[in-house]
């Protein structure tokens, strides 16, 4: 048998024997402390476990406990050891499909007749802590492809025999622990005792394979972590999470709504939810309006032959709605705002004295998306994009990046957002336009982001195909991040559409165009801040500032009256002038999360004051009616940063 070499990353290399698996010479290669948290190797970005042999030289870094990677070792093979105890409690007739590791978890599939339910999930857990606390160790087999066939088979494993078939491999491998066996690819820990501490937490329909005619598999999601802290710290945020959720919240405080007589995926918003809307819509257009943006407003149809020389119907149609019939035209709604905005270049004859233009729009989208995707505002079918195109000359356009970068980030930081993922996506394999464009444009793009002093990735190859991005996420209260923001440099768009401007040389030349999102959508950047601020808003933002409230009937017609005056100047305010007990109201004003209470009893009636009750509980000194006011408006000033 001939002999491979293994090098340790940043350390030694030993020869060992042809097919030893890591598990057999880590000892020799890593500290003792090391060797102890050593679940896997990492090579060339695949994970391969210590019970692989290895059959070529190889360089490698070890997978260590209390990694992403570690992670995800430990919670696949956590699934494996949720089947088995499936399958001990409920009997073989459960079938099993797979079982990966997810972003935060793991889950399986299985088939059953009957539904699982939370309670079962108590039994499972308890079989898998007897699993894990035996310590079977995980072991690897290699199998001739009929003969696994013949085994599943054999045991009814309906959806492992498929899995076989459709691989069309001489052989599969095989982890095994304890008695349970399972068709998988690896890689596993060395034993069930590194899962020190897991929890089932809920359970799904699942289409077997995703295909919606092969059948509802029930899908049990579950984690696991390497202590009992990180699983309890990750249950909290869980539950956290549940509670700034942003249809429950959404529904709490009247912000928008979704029906099925509407239909899926689309949203009604509320008057509470339109005036949180119209905040964010007014200080939008401000904040582009100083910097030397123009407001434009386009349709939401046009005729199919716009969307044929964009290039959408190509490559873009199986996200857009069937065409309808006007007068014997094909029209089309449109997935994009951007060929409207072409058009609006098209309006004019351009010259190079007239770049940079600036041009932006709150314009509604609509998009397929699939029936099991949407999710409450985050994913919709139609959407209102805050998009901005620039056209400009090749010499604007590094600054023309960095103004949008600092324009962005500006806005971002004022909805309170101060943690950001930058990421810069390069020239993919197919692509349009000259190379050196693509260098041109990519080098504006990191000038700017070094310029703004920005930490980014490069995301090598992720670029679109018109021309390199950035993208950036923001990090929100629970520390999850979303993407937000894009800028993407176009090559296609100018060329396809043929669009120009007169040069100094009297000649024609093509505009680069750059495409800006800056929130992505509303619908999707105002779930991201209902989660945020845990529907809490900020003074600006809030769609109800105050509600006025009276004591007793005495001061029903003063209340009136402040409440009157506080909205001639400006104020977002409400009333309760029920006759209900002023404790009972003041708990309702803190459920729909108002920021200040006005409270008008007897002497704030008489001395033409009212008393102040934050939605924290704390009181603030009983103050004149017009101070309250200019206390708000001052506030917002500041929150809209002004
Ligand atoms: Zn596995
Ligand atoms: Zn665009």
């Amino acid at each position: 048998m001939g002999k491979i070499t293994v090098t340790l990353q940043d350390g030694g290399s030993i020869e060992v024997p042809e097919s030893t698996t890591a598990g057999e010479f880590i000892g020799e290669l890593l500290s003792n402390k090391q060797r102890k948290n050593c679940l896997a190797i990492e090579t060339d970005g695949q994970i391969i476990d210590l019970v692989t042999p290895l059959t070529s030289d190889i360089t490698f870094t070890p997978v260590l406990k209390d990694t992403e990677k570690g992670l995800e070792v430990l919670r696949h093979s956590t699934a494996h050891v949720m089947a088995q105890a499936v399958q001990d409690v409920f009997g073989k007739e459960v079938k099993v499909a797979i079982g990966p590791s997810i972003q935060d978890g793991f889950y399986y599939d299985f088939y059953r007749d009957e539904p699982f339910t939370p309670d079962d999930f108590e039994k499972i857990e308890a079989r898998m802590t007897e699993i894990v606390r035996s310590g079977a160790s995980f072991s690897r087999s290699i199998m001739s492809s009929g003969e696994a066939i013949a085994r599943f088979e054999a045991e009814g494993e309906k959806y492992k025999v498929e899995l076989i078939e459709d691989l069309g491999q001489e052989a599969v491998s095989i982890y095994s622990h304890s008695d349970f066996s399972d068709l998988c690819r690896g890689p596993h820990l060395p034993d069930t005792s590194y899962i020190k501490a897991f929890k089932l937490l809920r359970v799904a329909g699942a289409y077997w394979r995703g295909d919606e005619k092969r059948g509802v598999l029930q899908r049990i999601y579950g984690t696991a972590f390497f202590d009992q802290k990180s699983l309890k710290k990750y249950l909290n945020a869980l539950e956290e999470a549940k509670k700034r959720d942003h249809r429950k919240l959404g529904r709490e405080l009247g912000l928008f709504t979704i029906q099925d007589q509407i239909g899926p995926g689309l949203i009604l918003w509320q008057p509470k939810g339109a005036q949180l809307r119209r905040l964010i819509e007014d200080y939008w257009k401000d904040e582009h309006y100083k910097n030397d943006y123009e407001l434009l407003y386009t349709p939401h149809i046009a005729r199919q032959d716009l969307w044929k020389t964009s290039g959408h119907l190509d490559f873009y149609s199986e996200n857009m709605y069937a065409a309808m019939n006007i007068d014997d035209v094909q029209y089309q709604l449109k997935p994009m705002n951007c060929p409207f905005h072409v058009g609006v270049y098209n309006s004019e004859k351009r010259s190079y004295r007239d770049f940079p233009i600036r041009w932006c729009e709150l314009g509604t989208v609509y998009r397929y998306e699939r029936a099991g995707a949407l999710h409450g505002l985050m994913r919709v079918r139609g959407f209102t994009q805050d998009d901005a195109h620039i056209f400009c000359r090749p010499d604007q356009l590094n600054d023309e990046i960095y103004n949008i970068l600092e324009l962005n980030l500006h806005i971002l930081e004022n909805f309170g957002f101060s943690e950001f993922d930058v990421y810069l996506s390069t020239r993919p394999e197919k692509y349009v336009g000259s190379t050196e464009n693509w260098q041109q444009a990519t080098a504006a793009l990191e000038k700017a982001l070094e310029r703004r002093g920005l930490d980014f990735s490069i995301d090598p190859g992720e670029g679109v195909f018109y021309g390199p991005k950035i993208d950036i996420k923001i990090k929100d209260q629970l520390g999850r991040s979303w993407q937000c923001s894009t800028i993407q440099v176009d090559f296609n768009l100018p060329e396809r559409f043929d669009i120009s401007y007169t040069g100094s040389d009297n000649t024609e030349h093509q505009p680069i165009m750059i495409h800006r999102a800056l929130m992505g959508s509303l619908e999707r950047f105002i779930g991201v801040l209902i989660e945020h601020y845990a529907g809490a808003f900020p003074i600006w933002l809030a769609p109800v500032q105050a509600r006025i409230m009276n004591i007793t009937d005495a001061q029903g017609d003063y209340a009136e009256q402040v409440y009157r005056r506080l909205r001639e100047a400006g104020l977002r305010v409400e009333k309760d002038v029920r006759n209900e007990k002023l404790n009972y109201k003041i708990r309702e004003a803190q459920v729909a999360k108002i920021p200040y209470m006005l409270i008008a009893g007897d002497k704030e009636k008489e001395e033409e004051t009212i008393t102040v009750r934050l939605r924290n509980g704390k009181n603030l000194p009983a103050m004149p009616v017009t101070e309250f006011a200019e206390k708000v408006l001052a506030e917002c000033r500041l929150g809209r940063g002004i």
